[in-house]
C-alpha cells in the first residue's frame, strides 16, 4: 500500500517542524514555501524559518517555561532546536542563533530530505485537493490563504490584527486593593476584578500613559509608503486597527483628555469598592483567561507602548504594583483563527476535514511556540495516517498548557498567548511562588515521560 503524502503550506518555524516529524516517520511530503519569488512584508530572506526579528529563541533555563518547552520538543525530535544549538551565538539564558548560519542550514537539512519535495511556489487555495494539507502560512499569510480561511470559518473567527490588552498572572496581584465585582452585581460568581483609582492615582497613570514612549509602526501595518514619517503612519493606523480590530489603542484614546479614560475604558458605573464603600473615581477591570482563573487580562487596555513602557505605566495602577506581566499588550498585523471556536482537538478545520493548521495561525505566539505547534501537527498527523490513536500531551504539561489556551472556549478576547507561568496548573495549596513553579515543571516533567512512554 502506497504511504499517504501530505502537503505542507510554509516553510516557517511550524512548517519546517511539521514537514521533518512527518518525513522522519516516513510519510512523503510536499512541501510550499514561496519565498524569495513571492515575499510577505517582514521577511527579507529565503531562508526557511525565517527569524523575522529577535534572534532569540527564549530562555534554555530547564526550570523556565520554555526550557520546559524546548525539553518536550526535543524529546519529539525537533529539527528547529537541533538547528538552533548547533549555530548557537552567546546569549546569556537564552537560545540565541546566528539568523544566517540557522537558516542556512535548516533549509539545507529541509532541502536535502529524500521524503520532501519543496516546491518553490506560492500554494492557493485551488491546489487543495481534499489529501491531508497543513497550513503553516504564518502570521502573515497570502491574502488568497486569509480570505480562504476567512469564507470556511465564518469572518469573524479570522483575524487580521492583534489588538490585544497586557495580560497579568493572577498571584502577582496585590488583593488587598483589588476587589471582584462584575458591574452591578451582574455576571456570574464576580468574574471581574476591579483596579479602583482615586483622582489623584488616576492623574499620574493617564499622564504617564500619554507620554509613555511608544513602539514604532511599520510601513505595511498602516497600509502606508516605506519613506512616510511616524506621525503620517501613527494616524493610518489608528484608522487601520478601528476598522479592523474595532478599537483604538488606549493612549490614543487618553489623548483626547484628562477625563476620557474615566467616562470611557475605566468608567466604573455599578462597582463599589469594599474598602470604601464608595464608588471608585475610575477603575480599571480584569477579565479572567482562561477557566482556572491563573491569568487576567486588562480590559480595554489595547496598545502600541514598548514593553518596559507598559510595565512601569501600568504597574502604577493600584493593585498592580507588582503584577508580573505573562504577556504585553500590542497591535500589529497578525492572522490567526479563532482556534477554541473553529479547530477541533486534533487543530483540524471543523468545516473542512483534510485541512490541519499549526503554528501562529493556531494562536501561539513567538518562534518557538510556532514551531513547537508544528512539530505536533506533524506528529500527531503521522500518528493518525499509521492508524494509530494518539493522545495529546496531557494539560500538566508544557505542550497542554499551550493548547488549553487554544480549546479553552471561557468568553474572552481570544488572542495568540507565548508559553508562560500562568497556563501551568496551579497548585493553589502551595503558598510560596518560587516552590509553586519548581512544582509546576516537576509535574510537567512527570506527566511527559508518562506521555511519551505510552506513544510506544
Ligand atoms: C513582524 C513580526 C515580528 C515578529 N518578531 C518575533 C520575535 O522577535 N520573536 C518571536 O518569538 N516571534 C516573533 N514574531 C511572531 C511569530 O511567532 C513568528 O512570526 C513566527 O515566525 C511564526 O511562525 P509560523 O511558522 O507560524 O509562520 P512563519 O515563520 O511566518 O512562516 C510562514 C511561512 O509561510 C510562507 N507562506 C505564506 N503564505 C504562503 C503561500 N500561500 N504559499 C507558500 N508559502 C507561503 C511564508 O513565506 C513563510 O515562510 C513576529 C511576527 C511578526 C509578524
Amino acid at each position: 500500500m502506497a504511504t499517504q503524502s501530505v502537503t505542507v503550506v510554509g516553510a516557517g518555524f511550524a512548517g519546517v517542524e511539521a514537514a521533518w516529524a512527518l518525513a522522519e516517520r516516513g510519510f512523503p511530503v510536499k512541501l510550499y514555501e514561496m519565498r524569495p519569488a513571492t515575499t510577505t512584508p517582514a521577511h527579507t530572506t529565503g531562508f526557511f524559518a525565517e527569524l523575522v526579528c529577535s534572534n532569540s529563541l527564549k530562555s534554555k533555563s530547564p526550570t523556565s517555561p520554555a526550557g520546559q518547552l524546548k525539553a518536550e520538543m526535543e524529546a519529539l525530535g525537533s529539527v528547529v532546536l537541533r538547528t538552533a544549538y548547533e549555530n548557537e551565538v552567546p546569549g546569556g539564558q537564552a537560545l540565541a542563533v546566528d539568523r544566517n548560519l540557522f537558516g542556512a542550514s535548516i533549509t539545507e537539512k529541509l532541502r536535502n530530505h529524500p521524503l520532501i519535495d519543496v516546491i518553490d511556489t506560492e500554494w492557493t487555495p485551488q491546489m487543495f485537493d481534499g489529501s491531508p494539507t497543513i497550513i503553516a502560512s504564518g502570521p502573515l499569510s497570502t491574502d488568497a490563504i486569509s480570505q480562504w480561511l476567512a469564507n470556511l470559518t465564518g469572518r469573524k473567527h479570522l483575524y487580521f490584527y492583534d489588538a490585544v490588552s497586557p495580560t497579568v498572572d493572577a498571584s502577582s496581584l496585590d488583593m488587598d486593593i483589588v476587589f471582584a465585582q462584575s458591574r452591578y452585581d451582574k455576571g456570574e460568581g464576580n468574574d471581574y476584578l476591579n483596579c479602583p483609582f482615586e483622582r489623584d492615582s488616576y492623574t499620574a497613570f493617564v499622564e504617564a500613559l500619554i507620554s509613555a514612549e511608544r513602539a514604532p509602526i511599520r510601513a505595511f501595518e498602516a497600509g502606508g509608503k516605506r519613506d512616510a514619517g511616524q506621525a503620517e503612519l501613527e494616524e493610518l493606523f489608528v484608522e487601520k486597527i478601528k476598522y479592523f480590530a474595532g478599537c483604538t489603542p488606549i493612549e490614543a484614546i487618553a489623548e483626547g483628555g484628562l477625563r476620557s479614560l474615566a467616562f470611557g475604558n475605566f468608567k466604573p458605573v455599578g462597582l463599589t469598592d469594599p474598602r470604601t464603600g464608595k464608588r471608585p473615581y475610575a477603575a480599571l477591570q480584569l477579565r479572567p483567561e482562561n477557566k482556572e482563573k491563573t491569568l487576567y487580562s486588562l480590559v480595554a487596555c489595547q496598545n502600541r507602548l514598548k514593553f518596559g513602557e507598559q510595565k512601569r505605566v501600568f504597574q502604577m495602577v493600584p493593585g498592580l504594583e507588582k503584577a508580573e506581566f505573562v504577556r504585553y499588550g500590542v497591535i500589529h498585523r497578525n492572522t490567526y483563527l479563532e482556534a477554541p471556536r473553529v479547530l477541533t482537538a486534533d487543530m483540524e478545520l471543523d468545516d473542512c476535514p483534510g485541512v490541519y493548521v499549526a503554528g501562529q495561525l493556531t494562536g501561539v505566539e513567538g518562534y518557538v511556540e510556532s514551531a513547537a505547534m508544528g512539530l505536533l501537527a506533524g506528529v500527531s498527523l503521522a500518528s493518525k495516517l499509521a492508524g494509530k490513536d494518539f493522545t495529546y500531551p496531557p494539560r500538566a504539561t508544557a505542550y497542554g498548557s499551550l493548547l488549553s489556551h487554544l480549546q479553552d472556549d471561557t468568553p474572552r478576547e481570544f488572542a495568540p498567548m507565548n508559553i508562560n507561568w500562568g497556563l501551568f496548573p496551579e497548585n493553589e495549596k502551595i503558598k510560596d511562588k518560587g516552590v509553586r513553579r519548581e512544582a509546576k515543571i516537576t509535574a510537567a516533567q512527570a506527566a511527559y515521560a508518562e506521555w511519551l512512554g505510552s506513544l510506544g
